[in-house]
């Protein structure tokens, strides 16, 4: 097996690292897009869009760039290891304008793809409900046809950048006496429509990312219905996988291990311990294996792709253990920078800018977000292992 990237991939690596490094302020820290950081991630899109960056991975007609898939793999290697940001801008780029691209009529696609391709709009996931998160297909928001329109009542929660969504993918039941995967269809909502209400979640980092939504009455035009009536569970699937492909999580962790790496060469740690202590040691050893584990795994969901294949257990392969890396990846650097490293990034005693305190509680969201982990587990037995559902 070759590992190497072909000498045109590594270029364009060049390209971009070069890019992001021009653009990117030198002490650019992920945050949640709020406040200054909102206006910043949005000038930041616009930069991107201009290269026609927001989309790469779309075809040109619908304004991508067509670039290869190990060229995509590349570039989001390289924005997560540059820590770029991209705020809700991934919920159009990555799952809705694919999956209109896959489902939508022209019509649609002439409306929404050259304005997410400009970073013009912002998207909204509209799936989850307070009794439907992993049994996704048990959601009870209603969608009644009247004439040319549905009418939508009902409620979602967990909606990432709802506050700043200009439009949301929202999954509705159709069809109540259907069973439950078969009466749901799947809907593009301007969300400025009369009778959406977005009230925010406050998450445990104490940001607002999260937010509930209430539908009372809403009217959605019928030609805002993606794909066929009743049909919506399928395309659904179709948005989760490109949620789940999990590219750029081992770039990320692989930057965070430097950061913590270069801190262990330079400053005391906490109990007089050193960098040659062997307990340092081997948290560093183990997260640097783990992490070309999880860059593997993700690898070999493109190179499926690339071959003409459609990756399925794979991906949840990738999307779990690089998950779980990153989340353990937090604990060790916890375990090496003491209690200092629990401070929060405003607190002056805090270590490496508070970032193993943001990863540990981030990644513990990014285990359940887009599947949580039993879910993946799940999925690998009955698709990889062909074990029976129950
Ligand atoms: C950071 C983040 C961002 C999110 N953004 C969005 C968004 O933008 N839009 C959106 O629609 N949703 C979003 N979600 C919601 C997310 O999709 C759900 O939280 C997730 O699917 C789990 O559903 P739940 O929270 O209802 O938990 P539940 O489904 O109630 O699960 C509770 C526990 O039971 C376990 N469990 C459930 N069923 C099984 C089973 N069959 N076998 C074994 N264990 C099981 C789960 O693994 C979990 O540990 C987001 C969540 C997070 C954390």
């Amino acid at each position: 097996m070759d590992f190497r990237l072909s000498p045109e991939e590594e270029a364009f690596r060049q390209e971009v690292r070069s890019w992001l490094e021009q653009h990117l302020p030198r002490d650019w820290e992920d945050q949640v897009p709020e406040g200054e950081a909102w206006d910043f991630t949005r000038q930041f899109a616009r930069k991107l869009a201009e290269k026609g960056w927001v989309v790469p991975h779309w075809p040109r007609e619908y304004g991508g760039l067509g670039l290869s898939l190990w060229q995509q793999l590349v570039f989001r290697e390289e924005m997560a290891y540059h820590r770029a940001p991209l705020g809700y801008i991934a919920i159009g780029a990555d799952w809705a304008g694919p999956t209109i691209i896959v489902y939508g009529t022209e019509e649609q696609k002439r409306e929404h793809l050259p304005r997410i391709a400009r970073a013009e709009v912002m998207w909204c996931q509209g799936f989850s409900e307070p009794n439907a998160g992993s049994d996704l297909a048990n959601l009870q928001t209603r969608a009644v046809r009247d004439g040319d329109e549905y009418v939508v009542n009902g409620q979602k929660i967990w909606t990432s950048g709802a506050h700043r969504a200009d439009w949301m993918i929202l999954l509705a039941r159709t069809d109540p006496d259907a069973p439950k995967h078969k009466g749901i269809s799947y809907f593009l909502v301007d969300m400025k429509t009369p009778g959406i209400t977005v009230q925010p979640l406050i998450d445990m980092m104490d940001n607002h990312g999260f937010n509930q939504v209430f539908f009372e009455n809403v009217r959605v035009p019928a030609r805002n219905l993606l794909g066929e009536e009743n049909r919506g569970w399928y395309m659904a699937t179709t948005t989760l996988n490109f949620e789940r492909s999990s590219i750029g999580g081992a770039a990320a962790s692989r930057r965070l291990l430097e950061d913590l790496v270069e801190y262990v060469r330079e400053a005391s740690l906490p109990e007089g311990r050193r960098a040659d202590d062997p307990r340092v040691r081997y948290h560093l050893g183990e997260a640097a294996v783990e992490l070309e584990i999880g860059r593997l795994l993700s690898y070999r969901v493109v190179s499926l792709q690339a071959r003409g294949q459609v990756p399925s257990y794979e991906s949840s392969v990738a999307k779990l253990y690089n998950t779980e890396m990153g989340l353990r990846l937090a604990r060790r650097g916890l375990a090496i920078l003491g209690l200092y490293g629990q401070l929060r990034p405003k607190s002056r005693w805090a270590r490496l800018r508070g970032r193993f305190e943001r990863q540990y509680l981030w990644m513990t969201g990014m285990v359940v977000g887009g599947g949580t982990s039993e879910i993946q587990r799940n999925l690998i037995a009955i698709r990889g292992l062909g074990l029976p559902r129950d």
